[in-house]
């Protein structure tokens, strides 16, 4: 059943097939949008796999979304089979933390580290900055924490970012970073950054471990390579540069010690192929850089160029504004798309009063091109620059009862209750972990006050352990009130039984069950009279049914494709599956707005900001807010750099729609309360005339009567948080029931694939497993104790 070489090249252009087909040095694909660059990736894995008999574990596949890396995989084993199984397909981040977990004790750290997201790394910040006694106001947590991040996506550490400060300012600044990293260091914790930049350490320093991996990964594949920073192109360069392995994190640097014979080993660097388009780079604020695309070729020795120019995506229509709007932009090699889909229906354009008024039309808009069978509400997206410009049309869709999700915005792991549930876990996970100790020392109150909490840290801080070893010695401080004490001892008390659960092997959803009742959380929100509190509840009550969800995916194992003999090695697998809390987190941990994007057969329309909607596509598409002001952004109007990375933006928005195309802007804005009067983006300016029909102009005298109106309106909007975040699952009771004993024939309800027969079963006890057969969604092997399954 697997795909042939021919049906793998069939349907490929030829520079498409040149790509698939190349052997031996690096490659580069540089073409616009929506001219095949995933697909190429996908279908070289694929052919690597099925003609070129490369074995799936030395395959590396690097992707800007865990979404699309989930699409990815399932579509070369859609393509190979099962057997593609073993193949690394992930975010750069998800990359380094396998890496991590396995080798980070090298530079003495623990395996059981915490990932600090943004949140926790700006608490942290401002505990630094707070005890530097530096001005709040000059050092603003989100100053220094950007200023720290753009050290470390340039590989910079403190002692460099010290060495070369050239201003006053500068040296406080890598003071506050050093500070920084000493507190995340025994914290056991790395932030986002640190993920990137401490793998390309080890990798640097320890050539035997660079060479384990690059004797591992023989193909490395990159997607949207121009958006990747100095830091990820130093982790692509020490798995696939020419320099030779030698030990010494200096070895990248010219003049440095490469002559010791004695260092350097023969690995062949792996064969590396990258694709992006220059056109594209959209986070040059996160460091990416386009140079890494420029240079390609210098930096890897011998690369060959292959481009790419015929666009499959959209109409011709939709290509020439694009294509009119980039050109715009100043030195950037010249590309020639080209489509033969014809020229497809017209771009449509409205101006509206207010962003109400906006908001009104696209909600009018998918309506009636629903209605006339055009486009269903899971093929159309609506972009905007910003995530707070998310408002007007969820306000609109919920009234007009609009089925739409919006991706981003206020994250379910970003509410307070699920960021004290999962400090808690990562308490237990990583007792060093101190941000989360702290988080929840007193949350439930159980009278360990501030004053205890300072005693705690002052005794902490002078026998230089971490905070939770002064919890557990906290008999030891004098000058402690023996009830603190003892409510500090019944909290260590808490905390030991549940990392003794973890060493038992409990699973991650049966740990935080535990600890929300154990630790009186639940209890406090259940007696609480405050309605706020119930739904507090059920976001726990969501948050197990993630951990359950988690637990019951890794012990299921997809069978279609699958030979006969294959079975016992299922079962194998399904042994080994990891489902323990350190997994648990490291998951959520990297979870990204990006995940929450619909499927289009959830028939919802896909609310998102431009970046978010990198790499993806929709018959229709409504790009908004075109004001200058708004898109291109206020911030963007003054910097030529920025006003070309904005336009780029546009030609993301512009070029993700395959059929239909519509842009708006709005005469009046409501901003921070003020009504902004913005003039039309210029981006409007850039796209030929002729391409564009005007449903509806500028008023002559812009609709100033409308705009008392819309600002107390807006006022009045009841709406303050996103739509759903999380579809399935909700409501599902909390505890599980005990197994269900199954047999062949008999009918099962599955609360994420459906309706299934039971084809088979096997195992007894806790470790029975079914195959059951989902019609259409395929034939999965469950492992009955954890399948979320009712028989019927
Ligand atoms: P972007 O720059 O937006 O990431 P891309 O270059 O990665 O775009 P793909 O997403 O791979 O482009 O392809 C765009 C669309 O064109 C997809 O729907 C893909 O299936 C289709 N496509 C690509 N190549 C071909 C081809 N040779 N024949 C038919 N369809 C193709
Ligand atoms: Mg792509």
């Amino acid at each position: 059943r697997p795909a042939t070489e021919d049906e793998l090249l069939a349907d490929l252009n030829p520079p498409q097939r040149e790509a698939v087909l190349h052997v031996g040095s690096p490659v580069l694909v540089v073409a616009g949008a929506g001219s095949g660059k995933t697909r190429v990736l996908t279908r070289r894995i694929a052919h690597l796999v099925q003609v070129r008999g490369v074995h799936p574990g030395s395959i590396l596949a690097i992707t800007f979304t865990n979404k699309a890396a989930a699409e990815m995989k399932a579509r070369v084993v859609e393509l190979v089979g099962r057997r593609a199984r073993p193949m690394w397909v992930s975010t750069f981040h998800s990359a380094a933390v396998r890496m991590l977990r396995s080798d980070i004790d090298r530079i003495g750290m623990s395996r059981t580290f915490s990932i600090y997201d943004d949140t926790d790394a700006k608490r942290l910040i401002t505990l630094v900055t707070r005890d530097s006694k530096l001005d709040p106001k000059k050092f603003q947590p989100r100053t220094v924490m950007n200023w720290i991040s753009d050290q470390k996506n340039e590989l910079i550490d403190p002692a460099a970012a010290a060495a070369s400060a050239t201003s006053g300012n500068d040296r406080l600044f890598a003071d506050l970073y050093a500070e920084y990293q000493r507190r995340l260091r025994s914290a056991n914790a790395l932030d986002f950054d640190d993920l990137i930049m401490v793998t390309v350490t080890l990798l640097r320093q320890f050539p035997d471990l660079r060479e384990q991996y690059r004797r591992r990964f023989r193909h490395v594949l990159v997607d949207e390579y121009q958006d990747t920073n100095t830091a990820q192109y130093q982790f692509i360069r020490a798995l696939c540069g020419t320099d030779p392995v030698t030990g010494g994190p200096d070895d990248q640097q010219e003049g440095g010690r490469q002559e010791d014979p004695e260092a350097t080993r023969t690995v062949d660097p792996p064969e590396l192929m990258v694709v992006g388009d220059s056109d594209q780079s959209i986070y040059a604020f996160r460091g990416a850089t386009i140079r890494n695309i420029l240079d390609f070729d210098k930096d890897f020795p011998g690369a060959r160029t292959i481009l790419l120019e015929q666009n499959y995506r959209s109409t011709q229509t939709i290509l020439s504004a694009a294509n009119s709007l980039i050109k715009v932009n100043p030195n950037r090699p010249a590309k020639n798309l080209w489509t033969d889909a014809g020229d497809g229906e017209k771009i449509i354009g409205y101006v509206a009063d207010t962003e109400h008024d906006e908001a009104a039309w696209v909600g009018r808009k998918i309506d009636e091109m629903v209605d006339a069978g055009l486009t269903t509400y899971g093929e159309v997206a609506v972009f905007y620059r910003t995530n707070a410009q998310s408002r007007p049309f969820e306000d609109v869709f919920i009234r007009t009862g609009l089925p739409y999700r919006v991706v981003g915005g206020v994250r379910f792991y970003e509410r307070r209750e699920v960021r004290d549930a999962v400090a808690y876990l990562r308490a237990i996970a990583n007792p060093a972990d101190d941000v989360s100790v702290r988080r929840i020392l007193n949350v439930p109150k159980r009278g360990i006050g501030a004053r205890a909490e300072a005693s705690l840290e002052l005794f902490a801080t002078a026998r230089r352990i971490p905070f939770s070893e002064a919890i557990d010695r906290a008999s030891e401080i004098t000058s402690m009130a023996s009830r603190s004490v003892q409510q500090i001892a019944s909290f260590a008390e808490l905390m030991a039984d549940h990392r003794k659960m973890v060493a038992e092997g409990a699973r991650a959803d049966e740990i935080l069950d535990s600890i929300l009742k154990k630790s009186g959380y639940v209890a406090e929100l259940e007696n609480s009279k405050d309605p706020q509190d119930q739904t507090r509840l059920e976001n726990l009550v969501e948050l197990l049914s993630v951990a359950q969800e988690f637990v019951a995916r890794v012990h299921t194992i997809d069978l279609d494709g699958r030979e006969e003999d294959q079975s016992d090695e299922d079962q194998d697998e399904l042994a080994e599956v990891d489902d323990s809390l350190p997994a648990f987190l490291e998951q959520i941990a990297l979870v990204a707005d990006s995940d929450a994007i619909p499927e289009e057969g959830d028939g919802v329309v896909t609310l998102m900001t431009l970046h978010t909607a990198k790499g993806l596509e929709f018959d229709t598409v409504f790009v908004t807010g075109f004001e200058d002001g708004v898109f291109p952004h206020a911030r963007s109007l003054a910097d030529p750099k920025e006003l070309a990375e904005e336009r780029r933006l546009a030609y993301v928005g512009l070029t993700r729609a395959r059929k239909r195309l519509l842009l708006s802007r709005a005469v009046v804005r409501t901003t921070w309360g003020q009504p902004q009067y913005n003039p039309a983006s210029r981006f409007i300016d850039e796209i030929p005339e002729r391409l564009v029909t005007w449903e509806r102009v500028a008023d002559a005298s812009p609709g100033w009567a409308s705009t008392s109106q819309s600002g107390s309106r807006n006022a009045r909007s009841t709406l303050t948080e996103g739509g759903p975040v999380f579809g399935s699952g909700a409501g599902r009771p909390a505890s599980r029931p005990a197994p269900i004993s199954l047999q062949p024939g008999d009918k099962v309800l599955h609360t994420q694939f459906g309706l299934g027969t039971v084809l088979s079963t096997k195992g007894s006890g806790g470790s029975v497993t079914a195959d059951v057969d989902f019609g259409s969604v395929g034939t999965k092997r469950l492992a009955l104790k954890f399948a979320p399954l009712e028989k019927l």
